[in-house]
């Protein structure tokens, strides 16, 4: 089931752990970012059921990296673009399943990854635009996204509200992923939309939130 969290915003955090998917209806482009794990797929039916939107209306699919819990319902959207950042964008066109962690999610397809994003880069949605901020890590090729004006981080697995990602597989790197974190600092975000688990609403208890999760980052890591 999707929440509008602000109007033409959507985000759908299943109970079950498997990767959230959020919806944004530009007025240019109905973009999703992730589309969560592949045994989410009837209740992502349902869901864009409920909002009234079609699956064949979206046209963009962003990806915060390229693990299998995060494209698992791609092929759903057979008119939607799929873009990722170019490091993890190229393994999965590459076809390398241990990259997208494919054994762990059995039935998933592989995307066809159709464009590449660069750290700055900038994605008009129509009235809405997304900036894309390189934050390597969890993978070589993460990114968080900043959804402007309403100042939404999606931050993949990154940063969660109960932490942050694993660095120990393909291309993971502890000390790029607390670096990154603290990239994170420089980013004016209200609202934290991760890749997993519930989202964070509001601005002060976000500048604290990244701070307690670098130390705790820093503690694991470094
Ligand atoms: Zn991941
Ligand atoms: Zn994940």
């Amino acid at each position: 089931m999707f929440s509008e969290i602000f109007p033409n915003i959507f985000a759908f955090i299943p109970n079950n752990g498997g990767g959230n998917c959020f919806l944004i209806k530009g007025k240019k482009e109905i973009a999703l970012v992730d589309s969560s794990t592949r045994d989410n797929v009837g209740k992502l039916i349902f869901g864009f059921e409920q909002i009234g939107i079609t699956p064949e209306e979206v046209t963009l699919i962003i990806h915060t990296h390229g693990h299998a819990d995060h494209f698992g319902c791609d092929a759903l959207f057979s008119n939607a673009k799929i873009a990722m950042h170019e490091k993890d964008g190229k393994s999965i066109n590459a076809g390398n399943e241990d990259f997208a962690c494919l054994q762990f999610f059995p039935e998933t397809e592989l995307p066809k990854v159709s464009f590449f994003l660069r750290d700055k880069q900038e994605i008009d949605l129509g009235g809405m635009f997304l900036k894309v901020i390189h934050c390597p890590g969890h993978t070589g090729g993460s990114i968080c996204l900043l959804l402007e004006p309403n100042k939404v981080l999606f931050s993949g697995d990154c940063l969660f509200v109960d932490g942050f990602g694993r660095a120990d597989l393909p291309s993971g790197k502890g000390p790029k992923l607390v670096e990154s974190l603290k990239k994170l600092q420089k980013t004016p975000f209200k609202v934290l939309f991760p890749g997993h688990g519930p989202v964070l609403l509001g601005e002060e208890k976000n500048g604290m939130h990244l701070k307690k999760m670098i130390k705790m980052a820093t503690n694991t890591f470094l």
